[in-house]
């Protein structure tokens, strides 16, 4: 069975997909623990793929993406039925990971990459777009596993706070052809 936190049905808020309906599927439990991290990705309730499925037909009709978060969505064992049977289902997946658990994912699942402490380079070579967290300085360190990848890479001001904000501008302005902005913009028209 798989532990689940919510499931919703909302927009995506960040990235690539922004503005995108979207239902999302938090599994709960993560393998970090970051300091900054603002997500309850507590453990409520446990279903299995095709109970998943289920809610997420009765939550989000046709909508075609669904969105796993978490806390990680790819510690739980169970991640790749869950990603099999919505696939079967006809929903377009995408993955929001922080990159430390290496697992084959098939080629038309949406991965974005968030590295925090540690970053599995199996992970970062199949990034479909790269999410890092500006929260008093940009995480550079991270950006040499991602070269020489055309891979969008989304500068995300930490809790979009005005400090956070300008320093991701100032810094996607500076290098223009490497960086994009990521607002959160869920937070801005208070949705989830
Ligand atoms: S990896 Fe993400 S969900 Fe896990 S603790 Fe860090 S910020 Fe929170």
């Amino acid at each position: 069975m798989l532990g689940l936190a919510e499931i919703f049905y909302s927009v995506q808020g960040e990235g690539t997909w922004t503005g995108t309906p979207a239902v999302f599927v938090r599994l709960a439990g993560c393998n970090l623990n970051c300091r900054f991290c603002d997500t309850d990705y507590s453990l409520r309730f446990f279903a299995s793929p095709a109970q998943v499925v289920a809610r997420v037909q009765a939550l989000g009709g046709d909508c075609p993406m669904v969105i796993l978060t978490g806390g990680e969505p790819l510690a739980q064992a169970e991640s790749s039925a869950l990603i099999e049977a919505l696939r079967a289902d006809g929903r377009r997946v995408h993955i929001e990971s922080n990159g430390t658990v290496a697992v084959d994912l098939p080629r038309d699942v949406w991965l974005t990459v968030s590295p925090k402490e540690r970053l599995h380079p199996a992970m970062a070579a199949r990034a479909d777009e790269v999410k890092l967290i500006v929260d008093g300085r940009v995480p550079r360190e991270w950006l040499e596993a991602f070269d020489g990848r055309n891979v969008a890479l989304f500068l995300q001001p930490e809790g979009n706070k005005p400090a956070n904000v300008s320093l991701a501008l100032e810094t996607a302005k500076a290098e223009p052809g490497r960086f994009r902005l990521s607002l959160q913009m869920h937070k801005f028209i208070g949705v989830r």
